[in-house]
C-alpha cells in the first residue's frame, strides 16, 4: 500500500493515485504478468488487506508497503466523504468468430475495470447494434443479465451474443483465441462470463 494520506474523495487525490496505480503496471511480458498481478492484486484485496482488518503478517507485500512500515494500516484509504452507491446498466458484446475467437478491448484508464480486456462495454442495446454488420444483428443472442457489485456500484450487465465475419473490425480491440484470452487481464465478472459460454 502506498500510504497516501490525501483524501480520496476529491477527484484530484483519486486522480493522483490512478497515476501511482499506472506507475507500478508490469512493463514487460504482457500476456503473462498482466494476468498475474491483476489476480494477485485482486486476492490480496480480498483475503489479506482487508479495510479494517488487515493481516499484515500474512500479507506478501508487507515489505514494500508504507502503511504497514507506519504501523497504522487502517487508516487508509483515507476517504471522509461517504460515496452514494449508484447502479448502471451496461451491454457487453460477446462476439465470436466462426473459429470460437473473441473479441476484447483493452479498457480505457481510469474507469472501470481500468486497463483489462473486456468484452465491448455499451451504455444501451441500440448502442451495441450499431457497431455490428447487419447479417450479425439478425442473429442476436440474448443472455440473462446478471449484477457484479463493485464498492459504490452495482453494475448490471447484459450480455448479447454474435457471431460475425472473422475479417469485422467495427469495435476498438481485437480477436482471441480461445487459448489466448484465458491468459489476459479480465474483469472477474467477464471472465466467468466467458468460461461458462466456453
Ligand atoms: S502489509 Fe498490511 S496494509 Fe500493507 S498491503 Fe499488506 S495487508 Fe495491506
Amino acid at each position: 500500500m502506498l500510504g497516501l494520506g490525501e483524501d480520496l474523495s476529491a477527484g484530484a487525490n483519486e486522480r493522483q493515485l490512478w497515476e501511482h496505480a499506472r506507475a507500478l503496471l508490469p512493463t514487460r511480458e504482457l500476456q503473462e504478468n498482466m494476468p498475474r498481478y491483476t489476480q494477485g492484486l485482486m486476492d490480496i484485496g480480498a483475503t489479506v488487506c482487508l479495510p479494517r482488518n488487515p493481516s499484515c503478517l500474512l500479507c506478501p507485500v508487507q515489505p514494500q508497503c508504507a502503511a504497514a512500515k507506519e504501523g497504522r494500516p487502517e487508516a487508509y484509504p483515507v476517504k471522509t466523504r461517504k460515496l452514494k452507491r449508484s447502479a448502471e446498466s451496461l451491454w457487453l458484446l460477446h462476439a465470436q468468430a466462426g473459429d470460437g475467437s473473441v473479441w476484447l478491448q483493452k479498457r480505457p484508464t481510469p474507469g472501470v475495470w481500468a486497463g483489462l480486456y473486456c468484452l465491448p462495454v455499451f451504455g444501451s442495446r441500440d448502442a451495441l447494434e450499431e457497431m455490428l454488420p447487419k447479417t450479425a444483428r439478425r442473429q442476436l443472442r440474448e443472455v440473462e443479465p446478471f449484477v457484479h457489485v463493485l464498492t459504490h456500484k452495482d453494475l448490471h450487465l447484459h450480455p448479447v451474443q454474435a457471431v460475425v465475419p472473422a475479417e469485422w473490425s467495427g469495435a476498438e480491440g481485437a480477436w482471441f483465441a480461445s487459448g489466448e484470452w484465458p491468459k489476459l487481464g479480465l474483469p472477474a465478472p467477464v471472465r466467468k462470463f466467458l468460461e461458462r459460454s466456453a
